[in-house]
């Protein structure tokens, strides 16, 4: 394209796009955003245009398609959730009066993560920008919602931390230096996991004179005062994310007014793969809300309380004090009813103030987003005497901490009409009385349209014209309009304007002198309301701290509102919070299943698990009984009180847990190539490296997507490595019966198992957790239920007698001892001792217990008995496949019952 000689226009348009390569450019002509080669191929597929071409000199076409200017926010949004940035380049000069090319610059670059529209963003959800600094062994991680104005940093040390933070935030899009992108970090597999946008910056950015500059400018002090003068690593992260926001956004973020600094140890860590199982924000096959843990919760009536709700589910608290506060605020809430429901009313009445500040300072504001402040202060005063009598310490800082902001409420009050129009520029929207020049103007215009009056009245007189109007026009401006039959009696002195079909236009020197005094008055005017309406935006705009304060309080009491509402109106209680290690939970249950049954069809369930005798509960029962549900439900009331949540239970007793892990149900995790199996021994790879003694693990069916006896080993084994070396409190569910042996084996394991009943053929679940083991699976009996049909049913319950008459299972499995002795043992040369002892042992020599065979039970054919059993002992599991494992199977049975 370079050698080619280009037309004037197409020329400044390549210019543009020389600097924006990633973005698609829309650039401005008349009344449409246009886009040309590339750009125009991917936007017309994206958004369904039709290519068309231009000719852009030199005799070439260029491809082309267009949209219209007014539409241009409902196409940006759909071509940026598909990954698109969108650069608009406007005309920065009127057309009509320009000499020569019309003048255009890119006023904004629109990406994923630094969206402001109301229109594209969702009100309850925070929109983040992640900026990653890689220094080749740590990370610095700034995030930013630049509609609200939020900016938080942080440092990580490692790549699994650092997916956590990413996972916490879910952010749309990430921005990086060179040493990130190459970083072995797989780039792909983000984007494709998070289906975000990453983008990496130059260099210069994180060079340390202009981070340091960027940052001091932008928030009027130095960098000691802004808490980073000896944080690298979240300094050149959030100079990253700064740069890239001036760069995209062109002008004043003001209202990211300062940066916070946090510790991601400060919450309880919840890695990707348990915000998801936990369904915490949103459930994990449909990705909706309903039916998530926030859907219970969320009861706030503020879009800033909604936010920050989803956050506390994001960064459950550890410090016990914190949480207690928050359950302090709860239950004294709860007890006022009155106070409680009325400043849930007031609350309806504020609109999103974080994203109103936004547009106030990206000077996009509208004249209502003005009234929508002003009516979001106007009840700030009554939310705080609301609260005055309150004692819990959180709420008396919410008291004190609250801006009433009387100040500016007055200011627009004062200034802004009761019901203003949309746009700044058409007048209309400042009162009377408020301003003395555009008073005068009104005057000036409202008294032409008096001498209007007079002389429509005089005309019609004088000509005799009884139809005689005086009308108004857009574009031909005031003029006489007579109907066609009284056109004889038209005067000499009408000059003819405009022909319609039933009556001519004309106009009077008399009627031009007036209309110039009324329009110039209302130009005058317009300008001048304009002027007065940016400068309130900009007195505003000064006030974004003290604003940003009061929405923040306001979230919080949204947020203390909701938990008390919730906790009230399900009969929640609030549960006492331990450092000991302790969880104790009497008739326990589940938020979302609890909601979601008829009332009163819940069955409560009680907990114990503590850092002695109750560190593990092996959990069996027939398929369909409740375990998963079960388990869940401790693993959220456990997260709930850590968010400082009354918890669904009659009595609780929670320990502030480090991090809580869950494994439930793998699926094919497509995106990275990984199968099911190998998904869920990842996630059982991580538990078992990161859970410590104060984390709680929810493990269920461990070791089902593999071959029975490798799934059986490997779940054997981890409840091994979880008694003995980790430690956590830990519900590990299972179908392998044989697992239930280890209670009494091994420290702190314990068996549990719902009940059911059987009358004649139907099972009755009762969905009591009891102790001890289940006896059998019941598994083709819920088959049954789920509608195989009934001759596979009648196979199975056939085949499954045949197998049990062969036992070939129990028969010939033997229970190994657990590697340690019971006395409990940990750390590494521990470990590796444990790893020596099993080496010396041949299979064969671990025996505490091994099932009878035939030849025990009296039985002949013991000889084939002892074959399977040699066969079997000489098996290397560790090779075999699962059709091998069912193949050996088969023939194991062969030689026991061979003339089968
Ligand atoms: P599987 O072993 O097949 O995974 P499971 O034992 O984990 O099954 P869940 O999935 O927990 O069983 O529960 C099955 C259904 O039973 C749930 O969808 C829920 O509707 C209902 N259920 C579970 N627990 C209870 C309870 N305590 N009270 C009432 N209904 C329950």
């Amino acid at each position: 394209m370079a050698e080619k000689k280009f037309s004037p226009m197409m020329q400044q348009y390549l210019d543009s796009k020389k600097e924006y390569p990633d973005a698609l450019l829309f650039y401005r002509i008349g009344d449409f955003y246009e886009m040309f080669f590339e750009d125009a191929k991917k936007a017309s597929e994206a958004l369904d245009l039709v290519l068309t071409g231009k000719d852009c000199g030199g005799g070439e076409r260029a491809p082309m398609c267009g949209i219209p200017y007014h539409a241009a926010d409902s196409y940006i949004a759909r071509l940026v959730s598909r990954g698109y940035k969108v650069a608009i380049a406007e005309q920065m000069e009127d057309p009509k009066l320009a000499k020569g090319l019309v003048k255009r610059e890119v006023i904004r670059v629109v990406t994923p993560g630094t969206l402001t529209s109301e229109s594209v963003l969702d009100e309850r959800k925070n929109n983040f920008l992640m900026s990653i600094f890689y220094d080749g062994a740590r990370f610095g991680v700034s995030t930013a919602d630049i509609s609200t104005g939020e900016f938080l940093c942080t440092d990580c040390g490692e790549r699994g931390e650092l997916l956590d933070e990413i996972s916490r935030f879910s952010p749309r899009e990430i921005v990086c230096n060179h040493s990130f992108m190459i970083s072995g970090m797989e780039i792909e597999e983000l984007r494709e996991r998070f289906s975000l946008l990453v983008t990496e910056l130059s260099d210069s950015v994180y060079q340390e004179e202009n981070a340091d500059r960027l940052l001091e400018r932008h928030f009027h002090a130095t960098l000691s005062g802004i808490g980073l003068s000896d944080r690298e690593l979240e300094k050149l992260s959030a100079a990253g994310a700064l740069s890239y926001i001036y760069e995209t956004q062109k002008g004043s973020v003001s209202h990211i007014a300062n940066i916070r600094r946090y510790q991601s140890s400060q919450f309880m860590i919840l890695d990707s793969a348990s915000q998801r199982n936990l369904e915490l924000t949103e459930t994990l096959r449909e990705k909706k809300k309903r039916g998530s843990l926030l859907w219970v919760l969320d009861r706030t009536r503020t879009a800033m309380g909604a936010r920050l709700l989803r956050r506390f589910l994001e960064q459950p608290l550890i410090d016990g004090g914190e949480i207690r506060r928050r359950q302090d605020a709860v239950e004294e809430l709860c007890s006022h009813y009155i106070e409680r429901e009325e400043l849930s009313e007031y609350l309806n009445t504020i609109y999103d103030l974080e994203r109103l500040l936004g547009r106030i300072s990206y000077q996009s504001a509208n004249p209502r987003d003005l009234l929508a402040f002003k009516q979001s202060l106007r009840l700030l005063p009554d939310i705080r005497q609301q609260i005055s009598g309150f004692h819990s310490e959180l709420i008396r800082e919410i008291y004190e901490e609250m801006d009433e902001l009387s100040d500016l409420y007055k200011l627009i009050d004062e200034a802004l009409v009761e019901d203003p129009p949309l746009s700044a520029r058409d007048g209309g929207l400042i009162r009377e009385g408020y301003h003395e020049e555009a008073d005068h103007y009104r005057l000036a215009r409202k008294k032409g349209k008096e001498w209007l009056a007079e002389l429509e009245s005089y005309e019609r007189e004088k000509t005799g014209i009884k139809s005689l109007r005086i009308r108004y026009n857009r574009i031909f401006g005031y003029c006489i309009e007579v109907s066609n039959s009284f056109k004889n009696l038209v005067p000499d002195y009408f000059i003819r304007k405009q022909t319609l079909t039933g009556a001519e236009r004309y106009t009077t020197d008399r009627l031009e002198e007036l209309q110039n005094e009324i329009l110039g008055a209302e130009e005058k005017l317009n300008a001048l309301e304009y002027g007065i309406f940016c400068q309130l935006r900009d007195r505003i705009a000064e006030n974004i701290p003290r604003v940003q304060k009061s929405s923040r309080e306001i979230a919080l009491l949204d947020c203390m509102l909701s938990l008390s509402r919730v906790a009230a109106e399900r009969g929640y209680v609030r549960p006492n919070i331990n450092s000991e290690g302790r969880i104790r939970i009497r008739e326990g249950r589940h938020p979302v299943v609890e909601r979601l049954l008829r009332e009163g069809m819940f069955v409560s369930n009680d907990t114990l698990l503590d850092k002695g005798e109750e560190r593990i509960s092996i959990i069996t029962g027939p398929n369909m009984a409740g375990k998963s549900t079960y388990m869940r439900q401790v693993a959220l009331i456990v997260l709930m009180a850590s968010i400082g949540s009354f918890v669904p239970a009659e009595e609780a007793d929670i320990a502030v847990c480090d991090r809580i892990f869950t494994r439930v149900g793998a699926s094919d995790d497509l995106a990275s190539g990984q199968s099911t199996f190998m998904v869920e021994m990842n996630e059982v790879a991580n538990i078992l490296r990161n859970a410590s003694a104060d984390s709680l693990l929810i493990l269920d069916e461990i070791g089902r997507g593999t071959s029975t006896f490798d799934g059986l080993s490997i779940a054997w084994a981890v409840v091994e490595y979880l008694s003995q070396v980790v430690k956590a409190k830990t519900l590990f569910a299972t179908h392998y019966h044989e697992l239930t042996e280890l209670e009494g084996r091994l420290p702190g394991v314990n068996n549990y198992c719902v009940a059911v009943s059987k009358h004649d053929e139907d099972i009755i679940f009762l969905r009591k957790i009891i102790p001890g083991g289940a006896d059998q699976s019941y598994g083709i009996d819920v088959a049954g239920l789920a509608g195989v049909p009934s001759p596979v049913i009648e196979r199975a319950k056939e085949i499954s007698r045949e197998l049990s008459d062969a036992d070939i299972l129990r028969r010939t499995h033997e229970l190994p001892e657990p590697s340690l002795s019971s006395k409990e043992k940990g750390g590494e040369g521990e470990k590796e001792e444990r790893e020596k002892e099993r080496e010396k042992e041949s299979p064969g020599e671990a025996e505490p217990r091994t099932f009878p065979g035939k030849e025990e039970r009296g039985e002949e054919d013991g000889a084939g008995a002892k074959e399977a059993l040699r066969c079997l002992a000489s098996l290397d599991l560790n090779r075999m496949t699962p059709l091998d494992a069912i193949n050996t199977l088969y023939e194991l049975r062969e030689k026991l019952s061979p003339e089968r």
